[in-house]
């Protein structure tokens, strides 16, 4: 009998560790554990859509007959970490071996590689295959070069799947249509309200049991509607390309106040979970394309970010790790200002972006660099403290796709790894690409004075303190030089 275990962000049926499984043999090992749910205080909508997915991933696998040990949390006899609960079966059932796949976080597979010394039995840990570029892959790429960039890493992929690609050329004739990514909404268009998914009676219970254990916790469970199945997860991808995939290409980049989702996908959760695969994704998006029924701008913007951004954040996770975790380049110091826990704060971009994350465990993805990432990157927060409020506190978050995000694109601490230079932006960027501005207690075309934008000063005393290193970089340059030709009293008070 073999062991094969699959934690919570492993729910696919292709999974690795399910392949050439005996069903009349063996046992899958499934556990709620309290230490997954607690080594960063993680949003409770967060961890019940982890344990409701995972419930109901194991029913199904009950219904193909699969012999299941589940550990729910609230069972008395459940260790509480996973460690505790592969030696708890593994003494009771007396495996030949563990198959388990490798995991996104760092920390998890140091935990398993002791797996055998602990266990006294044979641990296979096979690649976790859902990715459409293996390690090797990446590192073949990355071997020899100075830069990473994800634009010639999205081409390859591009080429290598053949998605969007039109023989050996990019469909349309450009690899990129970025630029055409960039508008501000109108007054006159609404987003649609995406698909959401009421919660069944198993997702009732985990909720009672979240709200029980959690409460706690940061955010709010009530306004809970993830999808928790392959199924819905695909009825919501399918939602977004018949209503609101057309609309991501002009406006991703936008930001409205009341408008927490606009135009994205929301595919982020179930698509870290396993719920759904990324190749599939990539391949309906084109075929709407194909068909006419969503623009080119549109389809690559979304592609891109599936088969260009999501990959390469993990070949960079997996390559630069544990090193990656320890970086801060920039020499931050601040600690996390607590209106990121509690979204009190008068500046009107920053209490959307907080409390909408507080009542959806989501934010876009303007939202997260532009507004909260922009706004630690400027006041200089140590990038710790910025690390573990990402990683806790929206439902797609693991670590192999929130370090590189966090650490690398939005506070350059990984000093140019992920983006060659900080996405640092003053208040005209935020007035230019949202509404925000109108509604807010500063002024966002006053710098120093008492209602002044926080993001002008900042961004100014940022550019002031970086300017040595920044005056050596081409794409840096041109604010520092600014710096210097400003009269002191536009950018101190
Ligand atoms: C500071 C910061 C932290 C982030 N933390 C996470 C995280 O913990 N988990 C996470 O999945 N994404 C993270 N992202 C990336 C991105 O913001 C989210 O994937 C996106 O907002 C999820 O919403 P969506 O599904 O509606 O995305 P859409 O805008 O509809 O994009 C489609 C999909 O593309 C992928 N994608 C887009 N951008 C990125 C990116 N930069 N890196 C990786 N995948 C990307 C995601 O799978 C996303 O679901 C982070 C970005 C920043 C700037
Ligand atoms: S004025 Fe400044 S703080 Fe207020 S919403 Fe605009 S950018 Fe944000």
């Amino acid at each position: 009998m073999i062991l094969r275990v699959i934690l919570g962000d492993q729910l696919s049926t292709n999974i690795a560790a399910l392949a050439r499984l005996d069903v009349s043999r063996d046992v899958v090992l499934m556990a709620e554990v309290m230490g997954e749910c607690t080594y960063v205080p993680h949003h409770p909508q967060k961890i019940a859509l982890v344990i409701s997915a995972m419930r109901h991933f194991a029913a199904a696998l009950q219904v193909r007959g699969v012999r299941l040990r589940y550990i729910k949390l609230d069972d008395p006899l459940n260790t509480q970490t996973l460690d505790g609960e592969l030696l708890r079966a593994v003494q009771e059932l007396r495996p030949e071996a563990v198959v388990t796949t490798a995991p996104g976080e760092w920390r998890v597979l140091q935990a398993m590689q002791g797996w055998e010394a602990l266990t006294g039995v044979a641990v296979e840990i096979r690649d976790d295959q859902r990715f459409l570029a293996s390690q090797v892959f990446f590192q073949d790429w990355a071997a020899g070069k100075s830069s990473l960039r994800m634009e010639y890493f999205y081409r390859k992929m591009r080429q290598a799947t053949g998605i969007l690609m039109d023989g050996a050329e990019p469909a349309g004739g450009n690899w990129n249509y970025d630029s055409e990514n960039r508008k501000k909404l109108p007054k006159n268009v609404k987003p649609p309200r995406p698909k959401r998914f009421p919660p069944d009676a198993m997702t009732q219970e985990v909720l009672a049991l979240v709200g029980d254990k959690f409460a706690h916790h940061y955010g709010s469970l009530a306004a809970f509607d993830y999808p928790v199945t392959s199924h819905e997860a695909l009825a919501g991808f399918e939602d977004f390309i018949e209503h609101r995939l057309s609309g991501f290409g002009d406006w991703q980049d936008a930001m409205a106040a009341g408008e927490p989702t606009m135009f994205h996908s929301l595919v982020s959760a179930p698509l870290n979970l396993g719920l759904l695969d990324p190749l599939a994704l990539c391949q309906e998006t084109e075929t709407a394309f194909r068909a006419g029924r969503v623009p080119l701008n549109a389809a690559e913007g979304f592609i891109r970010q599936i088969l260009g951004w999501r990959e390469f954040v993990r070949g960079i996770y997996w390559l630069r790790m544990p090193h990656y975790a320890s970086l801060n380049s920039l020499k931050a110091t601040a600690p996390l200002p607590d209106f990121y826990w509690t979204g009190a704060t008068k500046m009107r971009c920053m209490s959307e972006a907080i409390n909408q994350t507080m009542r959806y465990a989501y934010a876009h993805h303007i939202q997260r660099l532009m507004i909260t990432g922009n706004f630690a990157l400027l006041a200089g927060l140590h990038p710790d403290g910025v690390d573990e409020w990402y990683l806790a506190v929206y439902a797609d978050a693991y670590e192999w796709v929130e370090l590189p995000n966090t650490r690398g694109m939005a506070l350059h601490a990984d000093g140019g790894i992920v983006g060659s230079k900080p996405y640092a932006a003053s208040g005209a960027y935020i007035n230019k690409m949202s509404n925000y501005c109108g509604s807010c207690h500063y002024d966002v075309n006053d710098a120093t004075g008492a209602h002044g934008c926080p993001f002008n000063a900042l961004y100014w005393d940022f550019i002031g303190r970086h300017a040595e290193r920044f005056a050596q970089n081409p794409r840096m340059a041109m604010p520092v030089r600014s710096l210097a030709n400003m009269a002191p009293n536009k950018v101190s008070g």
